[in-house]
């Protein structure tokens, strides 16, 4: 499956819950996997911490997050379906985000530092996380996702909050005014 990218307008809608033991879903979370993995591949300064299958055009409520950000060795990620914030908690802390479906342009985007989240394993397994720091932020971004909020929406007035990254891999800043303010694939409805 494709990487669905904005403007895409897949990307904007309210995904619907998905069932557990659903083949249709097992088959959307396999190929979120497999995708990841091979966005990875090309992006050699990049990790693929999750994705939301809206991303792949399929709008269910399932995210997938790495089972280890600090190691792109470890392939493993947990599937989540049908995620929910019950509380933010902590500072609100702003930090560099990116998306697959966003290409070129990273955000500091302003979180909660703390995130309390209830979800079903993939076999229905209710769970319930207590995360912080990178993982809160990441879980945070792709339940936006199931919602069709993208996390330049937390930032689409803020002049200073647009990066983009080099060939080296490192955060540069956007000029704003002429980049960021009229761009149709990222604000299309402005
Ligand atoms: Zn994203």
């Amino acid at each position: 499956m494709e990487i669905v990218t904005t403007p895409d307008p897949r990307l904007r809608q309210k995904s619907t819950k998905a069932n557990p033991g659903d083949p249709e879903i097992a088959a959307i979370i396999k190929a979120m996997k497999q995708d990841c993995l091979e966005w990875e591949k090309e992006h050699i300064h990049e990790l693929s911490a999750a994705m939301a299958a809206p991303q792949l055009g399929a709008n269910k409520r399932i995210i997938i997050v790495r089972n280890d950000f600090d190691n792109k060795e470890n392939n493993e990620f947990t599937a989540l379906l049908n995620p929910e914030v019950i509380k933010t908690d902590g500072k609100i802390i702003t930090d560099f985000e990116g998306c697959l479906s966003v290409p070129y342009y990273y955000g500091k985007v302003p979180r909660p530092e703390k995130a309390k989240i209830k979800a079903e394993l993939e076999d229905g397994t209710p769970v319930r996380i207590k995360a912080d720091g990178f993982l809160a932020r990441t879980l945070l971004h792709e339940i936006d996702h199931l919602n069709g909020v993208l996390f330049i929406d937390h930032i689409k007035d803020q002049k200073d909050a647009f990066y983009k990254m080099n060939d080296e891999g490192d955060l540069e800043p956007v000029d704003y005014d002429a980049e960021i303010k009229n761009n149709k694939d990222l604000f299309p409805d402005d």
